[in-house]
């Protein structure tokens, strides 16, 4: 039977209803939540997530500020934006859109986002909440894959989960998030020699590499709950993930396409962090 399909679409449209009833009582209450999104530079791939970032604040009643500015903005004029976000009281989550121009530190731009406003979770602090299971934003893309794990319903004490690729904004918090919900972890990465080997064994697999076919249903356990991160073109210029679906549906339990998977997750989860940083202003 083939897998059944993980729907990021559907479940972001769940998840988005309670964003926007917690959104109105927020702007009942005097306090409208509010994203500023900052973009530099003129990457095609990220204006694109940009503006689905600003017309889900859009559709779901939250405020939204979105700043562009042209690729030789220097670093000390985007540090400044960033201070005036963090002291201006209608925003409540900071985004800035990577990958920045080559000249800005992404670290420093990082840091300087107000803890309180680190929606991404990509700061070290967020990462060490994170670590110790503290309460923090957590990245969005991962917290994503987590609710679409959740949504099987699935028990992950005891089950063995396999994450391939070890970023920081996706790999690692994403093998957190499991260890955290009581999954034995493996992490493999691009020095990992037999990664089918691994993979065989996991009930979950979760790709986030950036190479189309990494995982193909021979790599896969029969029944494994696989969720697909990947962001890639096959030969024909079509979206793709890492995992190959043709080979994979047959063999998986569930799995998560591309598109209509991760991706709007991730957009759905941003919301949800603003939301809260909002509600604890
Ligand atoms: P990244 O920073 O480039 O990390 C890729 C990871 O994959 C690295 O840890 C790398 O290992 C590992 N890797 C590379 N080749 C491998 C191989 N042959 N076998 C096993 N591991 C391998 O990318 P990222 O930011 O984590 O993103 C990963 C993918 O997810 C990209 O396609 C990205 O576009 C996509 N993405 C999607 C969303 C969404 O919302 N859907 C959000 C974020 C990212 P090393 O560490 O050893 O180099």
């Amino acid at each position: 039977m083939p897998a059944q399909l993980i729907n990021g679409n559907t479940l972001s449209q769940q998840l988005r209803q309670d964003v926007a009833t917690r959104a109105a009582a927020l702007t009942a209450s005097g306090k409208q939540p509010g994203l500023a999104v900052i973009l530099v530079g003129d990457d095609p791939a990220s204006q694109v997530y940009v503006k689905n970032k600003v017309k889900a604040c859009q559709d779901n009643g939250l405020y939204s500020v979105f700043e562009k500015y042209d690729a030789s903005l220097p670093e000390a004029d985007l540090l400044a934006r960033i201070d005036a976000l963090n002291n201006d009281a209608r925003i409540h989550g900071i985004l800035v859109q990577m990958p920045l121009p080559k000249h800005i530190n992404p670290h420093k731009v990082i840091e300087a986002i107000s803890p309180k406003k680190d929606v991404d979770g990509y700061s070290v602090l967020s990462a060490g909440e994170l670590m110790t299971a503290l309460p923090g934003f957590r990245p969005c893309t991962p917290y994503g894959c987590m609710k679409m794990i959740e949504s099987t319903g699935i028990d992950l004490r005891g089950k063995h989960a396999v994450v391939i690729g070890r970023s920081n904004t996706v790999g690692k918090p994403m093998a957190l998030l499991l260890l955290q919900a009581n999954a034995t972890v493996t992490i493999c990465h691009s020095g990992t020699p037999d990664l089918a080997y691994h993979t065989r064994q996991a009930d979950i697999v979760v790709a986030a590499v950036g190479r189309r076919n990494t995982v193909t249903g021979a790599m896969l356990k029969p029944g494994a709950l696989v969720i697909d991160v990947g962001i890639n073109r096959d030969e024909a210029g079509k979206l793709c993930g890492d995992v190959d679906f043709a080979s994979a549906v047959e063999v998986a339990g569930y799995l998560s396409p591309v598109p209509g998977g991760v991706g709007p997750m991730t957009i759905t989860m941003l919301l949800v962090n603003t939301i809260e940083s909002a509600e604890r202003a």
